[in-house]
């Protein structure tokens, strides 16, 4: 076996490759751009190298550095992971002429995949079936328009050197042809900087059903059962599936064998995926090859119990493939969901930010989490937005799919928008539980989700102010001095008879609160509405019972934001510290900046008396002005910054000389 491999991927499937290496004692090379010097892929390899700047095409694409990096590292393979240089034949090839193993096909393999229509030539010649169309390499408009007519409509036109879905258009009439065919063509050229289309006809509710073979170099191929990947937006994948529901022994080995015969055709080694169209009346039609480890490989090892990256190291080294066709053995149901960084309100627009609050799952035997970030990272404009991919399994599809529901709610994040509550909506719907799948499952189904908030507002307000006054003790008892006399002038006295005022804004709504505590348990007035509460805080975990109705729910709380997390969803509100008196400093008397900001204004000098409640400071953060104000009655001793002085977190703005308490 290879004692030291190079990775020239990053994110996820970096560390999931390092991972199983290192299982296998060996040593791991990471590379990485100047964006991802902290990343944990880097973190998790033995070594690691620079390739260059951020942009992919100037670190990640750079196959000169990566050879180079390899060869001084003295790496004998390279992984290449998925996308980036995965399915780049001069890549491949490049290794071959440097003495490194590319653990993937031979080069000659890839490029016969590379090609749309080559692709369907060569399936055609092993007996794979096709989509009926055209794929040939005439693309005379006319004789375009002659295939058109004779495949029938409605038709896809899609770009020969197509992927992710670009360059592909659905044609409904001859009448819409010429110019879906030019619209078609623009974008290949524009994408692929090859601009050929080939025709298919297009199944109206297919479903995404696609094969994972394994070849070695001593001729053995075998399928490892097959993935349904139809929950699909924009024909990119969003929930994978394995088995595929439904599908039935004989399709199976049908499906099976095609995709082995179809590797074989083009003398495949290593991992691969056959795609195919597979048609409500059982039919299946062969799509295209991807010559690589897909994203959603591990549902199939869920199910098969084998560890895919381990099959590829073993497989690039010479060795036999670990197991013959029928030792294969299939148990119970996998689900796969892609967590991504998008905001599904915007019509899933990529977002970004810094990932300020991360909580997985738990991991064991049901729940696995594979993913290339760490609380405090960054999602940036450069890569692709997916976080995780979060993967459940069980014996039954429908528990499977409960564990998927019960893991996506808990998932946290905060600090970057994601797809969660979508995940989870989908994953939760009646039609994916009823195994009514096709591609286009969420077009149809999108009344379903993107459901109303299942938390009441009020009940959301009532939970948060819980958590805002609970958090407020507990980091009073935490920083106070108990002898202080600011200990017991805390605003929040237990068994005070009045109740207080808090403001909390919500969906950029204000929402007034009325709060009574008494003997452990609040009473919360929102409007003409009660809440009898008993909470407690543990750590970002809130237990309450509200009117008897009992909510656990978790919250990150920054300066004065709270998000709480609720069975999948999250609920927003800020708190208006003027009313409510957080900013009261206890301790010392010193005044301290509440965040990371400038100084707009300061009203007082050293030597002026003070009052409770007086305005001693303003300052300014994210547009937001803020007011700083006396602890209690006292006098100023000393001023640490004038008006424009950029004050971070915590620095002590002013110091107070506070009247005892007897004297106030
Ligand atoms: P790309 O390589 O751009 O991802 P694919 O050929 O893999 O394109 O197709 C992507 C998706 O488009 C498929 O998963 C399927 O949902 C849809 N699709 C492709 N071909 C057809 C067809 N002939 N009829 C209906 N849907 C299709």
């Amino acid at each position: 076996m290879f004692n030291k491999i190079l990775i020239a991927n990053r994110g996820e499937i970096a560390c999931r490759v390092i991972q199983t290496a290192h299982r296998l004692g060996i040593r791991c090379v990471a590379v990485y751009s100047e964006a991802d010097r902290h990343a944990r892929h880097v973190a998790m390899a033995d070594e690691a190298f620079l390739l260059g700047p951020a942009p992919s095409s100037e670190s990640y694409l750079r196959a000169d550095r990566v050879i180079e990096v390899a060869k001084s590292s003295g790496a004998q393979a390279i992984h290449p992971g998925y996308g980036f240089l995965s399915e780049n034949t001069e890549f491949a090839r490049a290794c071959e002429t440097n003495d490194i193993v590319f653990i993937g096909p031979p080069a000659s393999a890839i490029a016969s995949m590379g090609s749309k229509s080559a692709a369907k030539a060569i399936m055609q010649d092993a007996g794979v079936p096709l989509v009926p169309g055209y794929h040939g390499e005439d693309q005379s408009p006319d004789l375009l328009r002659a295939e058109a007519e004779k495949c029938g409509f409605p038709l896809l036109l899609k770009a020969v050197a197509g992927g992710g879905g670009k360059g592909m258009r659905v044609v409904e009439s001859m009448r819409e042809f010429d110019e879906a065919l030019a619209a078609a063509q623009r974008e290949a050229k524009n994408a692929f900087g090859n601009p050929d289309m080939l025709i298919e006809k297009y199944l109206t509710q297919p479903r995404h059903v696609e094969i994972q073979v394994f070849c070695d170099a001593h001729g053995n191929g075998v399928y490892l059962a097959e993935r349904d990947c139809s929950v699909q937006r924009r024909h990119q994948k969003v929930l994978e599936e394995a088995p595929a529901p439904g599908l039935s022994q004989e399709t199976r080995r049908a499906m099976g064998e095609a995709a082995v015969r179809a590797a074989q055709a083009i003398d495949y080694v290593g991992a691969g995926t056959v795609e195919f169209l597979y048609d409500v009346d059982g039919s299946f039609y062969f799509m295209e090859m991807n010559t690589r480890l897909q994203v959603e490989h591990p549902v199939t090892e869920m199910i098969t119990g084998q560890d895919l990256v381990e099959w590829q190291l073993r497989v690039a080294n010479g060795e036999p493939l670990p197991l013959q066709q029928d030792q294969i053995q299939l148990r119970g149901h996998a689900l796969e969901a892609r967590i991504y960084a998008e905001d599904p309100d915007h019509d899933f627009l990529p977002a970004t930010g810094t990932l300020r609050y991360l909580r997985t799952p738990d991991e064991n035997s049901h729940v696995r989490v594979d993913t290339g970030v760490t609380e405090g990272d960054e999602v940036s404009i450069h890569y692709d937005p997916m976080i995780a991919k979060l993967i459940v399994w069980d014996d039954t599809r429908e528990r499977a799919i409960n564990r998927m529901v019960q893991a996506l709610e808990e998932y946290r994040i905060n600090g970057v928008k994601t797809n969660i509550r979508f995940l989870h909506a989908l994953a939760d719907s009646a039609p994916f539980r009823n195994e009514a799948l096709d591609t286009g499952f969420i077009g149809k189904h999108e009344d379903l989700l993107f459901p109303p908030a299942q938390l009441d507002e009020n009940l959301g307000l009532v939970l948060s102010a819980c958590f805002f006054l609970l958090r407020s003790k507990a980091e009073q008892t935490l920083t106070a001095d108990p002898f202080s006399p600011f200990a017991r002038q805390n605003s929040w006295r237990l068994n005070s008879h009045y109740a207080r005022p808090m403001q909390l804004l919500a969906d950029d709504v204000e929402h007034s609160l009325r709060i009574l505590e008494q003997d452990n348990h609040f009473q919360i007035d929102i409007g003409e509405c009660s809440y009898e509460v008993r909470a407690a805080l543990d750590g970002d975990r809130l237990q309450a019972t509200v009117n008897g109705h009992r909510f656990t729910v978790c919250g990150d709380l920054h300066e004065d934001q709270l998000v709480l997390f609720h069975r999948g969803e999250t609920f927003h509100c800020a708190l208006h510290r003027e009313q409510f008196g957080l900013e009261e400093q206890s301790g010392e008397g010193g005044l301290q900046a509440p965040m990371n900001g400038s100084v707009v204004a300061v009203l007082v000098s050293p030597g002026d008396r003070v009052e409770a409640g007086q305005t001693l400071v303003i300052m300014e953060a994210m547009k937001m002005e803020h007011a700083i104000k006396a602890s209690g009655n006292g006098s100023v001793s000393e001023v640490f910054f004038g008006e424009g002085d950029l004050v971070s977190e915590g620095a002590e703005l002013i110091s107070l000389e506070l009247d005892s308490e007897e004297a106030a």
